[in-house]
C-alpha cells in the first residue's frame, strides 16, 4: 500500500517503525488506494440532514392538519 504525506507531500511504499513519514516525521497521510474512505461520513450525514427534514416537513403537516381542520 502506498502513503502520500500531506505535509512533505512525500510518497512512499510504507512509514517508518513510529507510523510516522520517513521524511519529515508527520502522521498526516493520506492513501491514495481509498480516495473515497473520506467521503462516507458526509454522504452519511446529508441522509441524516435529509431524514431530518421530512420528519420535520411530516411533523409540522400533521400539526397543521389538526390545528385547522
Ligand atoms: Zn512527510
Amino acid at each position: 500500500m502506498e502513503y502520500h504525506c500531506r505535509d512533505c507531500s512525500h510518497t512512499g511504499s510504507q512509514r517508518n517503525a513510529a507510523g510516522q513519514c520517513p521524511a519529515c516525521g508527520s502522521y498526516d497521510f493520506r492513501s491514495p488506494d481509498r480516495p473515497g474512505s473520506e467521503k462516507t461520513p458526509v454522504t452519511s450525514s446529508n441522509w441524516k440532514l435529509v431524514t431530518l427534514v421530512l420528519l420535520w416537513a411530516f411533523l409540522i403537516y400533521h400539526i397543521h392538519q389538526k390545528l385547522y381542520s
